[in-house]
């Protein structure tokens, strides 16, 4: 019973030892998790502070450039070269490369080669290309 005994003194020694490197090992967890945290809110933050590159086309004068816009862009908003509050969202055709105004449709053709896109709905990972 004597050695039973001994056994049960060093385990309760050697738990003693485990909790504390759980514990240490959990706080730095917790602090590895807090700057993970951190480091992808900032770079969200620089996205939002940024902008995001994007195609637009003005309705008025046909006009199309790759701008850099801010996340909460409303459209229409005013075309860089004519002035006129004519300028939309675009796309660029990966078939045939027009860039024409993206409708507010989920499926939709290039108006020139008549290539078919779907949009992506947030959230729902997006519709499977046909
Ligand atoms: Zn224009
Ligand atoms: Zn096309």
């Amino acid at each position: 019973m004597g050695a039973i005994s001994g056994m049960r003194e060093c385990m309760n020694e050697g738990t003693g030892k485990w909790v504390s490197i759980i514990v240490a090992v959990g706080l730095i967890a917790v602090a590895g998790f807090g700057i993970y945290r951190y480091a992808t809110h900032s770079e969200a933050e620089s996205v939002i502070a940024e902008g995001h590159k994007m195609w637009i086309v003005c309705e008025a004068c046909g006009h199309s450039e790759r701008a850099r816009l801010p996340l909460d862009q409303q459209f229409p908003m005013d075309c860089p070269k004519c002035g006129e509050p004519k300028a939309v969202g675009g796309q660029k055709c990966v078939r045939c490369e027009e860039v024409f105004a993206r409708p507010p449709a989920s499926v939709y053709q290039c108006p020139k080669c008549k290539a078919e896109y779907r949009a992506f709905r947030s959230g729902a990972g997006g519709d499977p290309e046909p």
